[in-house]
C-alpha cells in the first residue's frame, strides 16, 4: 500500500479528516477524530483541484500595458515591498488593506495579521466578517466566546433537542448533519428546524419509524418575532429555570420588560408561521433535559445579526441550556478554518486569542514579544476597506479571498477595486479578482503544506503536506515571512516553518497557550488551552461565564424589518444560500469536475404561486433585478420556498447572487445583510 499523508478536509468547518495517496489521491483516513474516515461529495472531490490546470503556476506582475505578465519571485516581492513603501509614505499605513483566508492554515493567517500590524495598521479581516461576525460578537459579549459552546461528539450524545435556526447543514456541514445529528435523532432526540426554504436538511430528518422534525417555515428576516413568541411561552409556562437565572445570568427583567406588551398571535403572523406550532416547539426546548441551538448564516447575515444571535442566547439562557453537555449556542461556521482565522487575530479589532487591540494592556504583553508597537485603534472591516477603495485605502493585499464575488452589491466592490493604486492577489487559482491585481503571487494548495486548523468545535487539527505540485509556487507562509522581512528586515518574520511561527503564536494567544504540535498529535485539541497539559475544554462555561463579571447576558430584543423590504418595483424578497456541491465563490469547487457536474449553472427557486403571476415556466430563463444589479437565472418553480420569496446562489460569477445583494451592515458587527434584498422577476426578454 502506497504511504498516506493525513490531513484536514480544504471546504467546510466540520474539520473531516482525510488523507492524500503517494500518487494525488483521496483516500479515507478511517480512523479521523471527527468523521471516523466518513466523508462528503466535497471531501471526496477536494484532490481534484490540487493538479488542477488552471493552478496559478508561476509570479505574475501587470506591466504598462495593462497586461499580466510572468516574473521572477525576485521581480515580484520587490514591486510589492515597494508599492506597499509608497503607499506608506504617500498616504500611512492605513491606506492599506489586508485580507486573511479562512481556508490557509492558522499560521498564515497569524502571519499575515502581523504584517499589517508591523505595517502600522489594524485594517486586516477576514471572511468571517461575510459569515459569523454578528455571531462571535454576540457571544463573546453575553457568553464570552466567540466560538461553538459545546462539541458535536457532546451534542450527538447528550441534546434530546436541536433546533436550527438558519442552517442547513444537510448542505453545508454534510458530515456533521449525516453521522452527527442523524445519530442524537435516532437515538430519540426531536429537531426543530427554523428557515425560510425547506431543504436537504428538513428532508434529511424524515427518517421511517421517528416523528420527531418539526419544520417553521419562517419569513425572511423574522426570526427575532419567532423568537419572542418562543421566549414569551416559555415566561408565560413557567419553563424557567429559575435557579440558573438567579446564579449565573442578568438582564431577565430587561427581556420580560421588552415581551410585556408583545403579542404573541400578531408576531406569528408576522413570522407566516401558525402560532400554535411555535408554542410546540417552545415546548419541546423549554421541557427537554438537554437542547442544543445550532445557528447559521440565516441568523447573522442581518442587519439584525447581532440581535438575532442575542435572542438564542436569550432562550439557552433562560432554560439553564448552557454549561453541560447535549445544550448550548453552536454557530456552524462555514470554511475550514474560518474558526481559526479568528482565533489567531486576523481582524482589525482583536489581537490573537480574541485579546481587545484598544486595550492597553493587552496590547502591551503582545508588542512586548513582537517587539514592535501596535497601533492602538480598531481598523476597517472588509466590506469597509472595499467601500473606501479608491478613497482612503489606496492598496490591498489579499489573501486567498474573492471579494469581487464574496462582498454584496459585488457590481459596486469591482468598480471600486479598479480605483486602487496597488492590489497583490496571493492566491492558488484565477480568481475573478486577479482581474484587478497588479502582482500575482502563486501559492500552494492546501495538500501541499502543514499547519494548523481550527474547526467549527474549536477543535485545532494539524494539517499535513505532500511534496508541492508546481515548481514555481510558494506556501502563505513562506511568501508573508519573505515580504515581511523585506519591508522590515528587523527578523520579526525570521522563522524557520510553520511550527516556529505556531511556537510564537501561543506566547501571544492564551486560548492556544497550551497547544504544540507534539501535544496536537491526531486528535487535535478543543481551545481553550490555558497551560501546557491541559486537555482542552469540549464544552464551555460548566461553572461560568468567561464575561468580564462572569455572568450571562440577556437583553431584550425587538423586530427589525430587513432594510430592504418589497414594494411596487421590486415585490418579492431575494434570499440567498449555497449548495452542498458548491462552496462560496466556486474557486475551487467550480474547477472540480465531480462537483460542477452536479450544478453546473446557476438557478433560482420561485414558488408556483409567484411563478403564475410573473408567467414564469419551469426552466425558463429570466431576469433578476435589484435596484443593485440583474442576473439571468434558470427558474426552478417549487413549493420549497414561500410565496413572495425567491431563493438563489453565489456560486457562479456572471449570475452571482452578490449582484444583487444590499451592501447595507449590522451596525456592531458590520456583516452585510446578504439574507434579504428587494428583487423582482421577469422572463429574460421580457418587459
Ligand atoms: Fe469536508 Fe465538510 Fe464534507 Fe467533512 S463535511 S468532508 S469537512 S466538506
Amino acid at each position: 500500500m502506497s504511504e498516506q499523508t493525513k490531513t484536514i478536509c480544504p471546504y467546510c468547518g466540520v474539520g473531516c479528516g482525510i488523507a492524500v495517496t503517494e500518487d494525488m489521491r483521496f483516500a479515507p483516513w478511517g480512523d479521523a477524530p471527527v468523521n471516523n474516515g466518513r466523508i462528503c461529495i466535497k471531501g471526496g472531490a477536494a484532490m481534484e483541484v490540487v493538479e488542477h490546470e488552471d493552478r496559478l503556476k508561476t509570479p505574475q506582475i501587470r506591466g504598462e500595458d495593462g497586461e499580466l505578465h510572468e516574473a521572477t519571485w525576485d521581480e515580484a516581492y520587490d514591486r510589492v515591498v515597494s508599492e506597499m513603501e509608497r503607499i506608506r509614505d504617500e498616504h500611512g499605513p492605513d491606506a492599506v488593506g489586508f485580507f486573511g483566508c479562512s481556508k490557509s492554515m492558522n499560521e498564515e493567517n497569524y502571519l499575515l495579521q502581523k504584517l499589517a500590524r508591523r505595517y502600522g495598521t489594524n485594517n486586516v479581516d477576514n471572511c468571517t466578517r461575510m459569515c459569523h461576525a454578528s455571531t462571535v460578537y454576540a457571544l463573546r459579549r453575553s457568553l464570552g466566546a466567540g466560538a461553538m459552546t459545546n462539541s458535536m461528539q457532546d451534542l450527538m450524545e447528550s441534546a434530546d433537542v436541536l433546533w436550527i435556526q438558519g442552517a442547513n447543514p444537510a448542505e453545508q456541514h454534510p458530515i456533521a448533519n449525516s453521522v452527527y445529528f442523524r445519530q442524537a435523532v435516532l437515538d430519540g432526540a426531536t429537531v426543530i428546524q427554523v428557515d425560510p426554504h425547506a431543504n436537504k436538511t428538513t428532508r434529511s430528518f424524515d427518517i421511517e419509524g421517528t416523528e420527531r422534525h418539526q419544520h417553521l417555515q419562517v419569513e425572511p428576516g423574522t426570526d427575532i418575532p419567532l423568537l419572542n413568541v418562543v421566549i414569551k411561552t416559555v415566561l408565560e409556562n413557567d419553563w424557567v429555570d429559575e435557579e440558573f437565572v438567579a446564579e449565573r445570568t442578568d438582564g431577565i427583567e430587561d427581556l420580560a420588560e421588552t415581551l410585556e406588551d408583545f403579542d404573541k398571535e400578531a408576531a406569528a403572523e408576522t413570522c407566516g408561521v401558525p402560532l400554535e406550532d411555535i408554542e410546540r416547539a417552545a415546548e419541546a426546548y423549554a421541557t427537554a433535559e438537554n437542547a442544543a441551538i445550532f445557528t447559521g448564516m440565516g441568523m447573522s447575515q442581518h442587519t439584525c445579526g447581532v440581535d438575532n444571535v442575542q435572542n438564542e442566547i436569550n432562550l439557552a439562557l433562560i432554560t439553564g441550556n448552557l454549561g453541560r453537555p447535549g445544550t448550548g449556542v453552536n454557530p456552524l461556521r462555514g470554511q475550514n478554518n474560518v474558526q481559526g482565522t479568528c482565533d489567531v487575530g486576523a481582524m482589525p479589532n482583536t489581537l490573537p486569542g480574541y485579546q481587545n487591540v484598544e486595550d492597553d494592556e493587552l496590547r502591551a504583553a503582545v508588542e512586548e514579544v513582537w517587539g514592535f508597537e501596535v497601533p492602538p485603534e480598531a481598523g476597517l472591516t472588509n466590506v469597509e476597506i472595499s467601500r473606501a477603495a479608491g478613497d482612503t485605502i489606496h492598496g490591498l493585499y489579499v489573501m486567498g479571498e474573492n471579494p469581487i464575488m464574496s462582498e454584496p452589491d459585488a457590481n459596486r466592490v469591482a468598480e471600486r477595486l479598479a480605483d486602487l493604486e496597488f492590489v497583490v492577489v496571493q492566491d492558488i487559482f484565477p480568481t475573478d479578482t486577479v482581474a484587478y491585481a497588479d502582482v500575482v503571487l502563486p501559492a500552494t494548495s492546501w495538500a501541499e503544506r502543514g499547519g494548523t486548523v481550527a474547526n467549527t468545535d474549536r477543535r485545532v487539527q494539524l494539517m499535513r503536506g505532500i511534496d508541492k505540485v508546481y515548481e514555481d509556487t510558494k506556501d502563505d507562509l513562506e511568501i508573508l515571512a519573505e515580504i515581511g522581512t523585506r519591508l522590515f528586515g528587523d527578523g520579526t518574520f525570521d522563522f524557520d516553518g510553520p511550527e516556529a511561527v505556531f511556537e510564537e503564536l501561543r506566547q501571544v494567544c492564551p486560548i492556544y497557550y497550551g497547544m504544540t504540535y507534539e501535544l496536537l498529535g491526531t486528535e487535535g485539541l478543543h481551545w481553550p488551552c490555558l497551560e501546557l497539559g491541559d486537555e482542552g475544554d469540549p464544552y464551555l462555561y460548566e461553572s461560568a461565564f468567561t464575561t468580564p463579571d462572569g455572568l450571562g447576558h440577556i437583553e431584550g430584543v425587538r423586530h427589525q424589518p430587513p432594510k430592504e423590504v418589497p414594494d411596487e418595483e421590486y415585490p418579492l424578497i431575494l434570499t440567498t444560500a449555497r449548495l452542498i456541491e458548491h462552496y462560496n465563490t466556486g474557486t475551487m469547487s467550480r474547477r472540480s469536475p465531480t462537483l460542477n457536474r452536479q450544478h453546473p449553472e446557476n438557478f433560482v427557486d420561485v414558488h408556483p404561486k409567484d411563478a403564475e403571476r410573473y408567467d414564469i415556466a419551469d426552466g425558463e430563463t429570466v431576469t433578476l433585478r435589484s435596484r443593485r444589479g440583474e442576473i439571468e437565472v434558470q427558474v426552478q418553480v417549487t413549493d420549497d420556498i414561500k410565496e413572495g420569496t425567491v431563493w438563489t446562489t453565489p456560486h457562479f460569477a456572471a449570475s452571482s447572487a452578490n449582484r444583487l445583494t444590499n451592501d447595507v451592515l449590522d451596525e456592531r458587527a458590520k456583516i452585510p445583510e446578504y439574507k434579504a434584498a428587494a428583487v423582482a422577476i421577469e422572463p429574460s426578454g421580457g418587459e
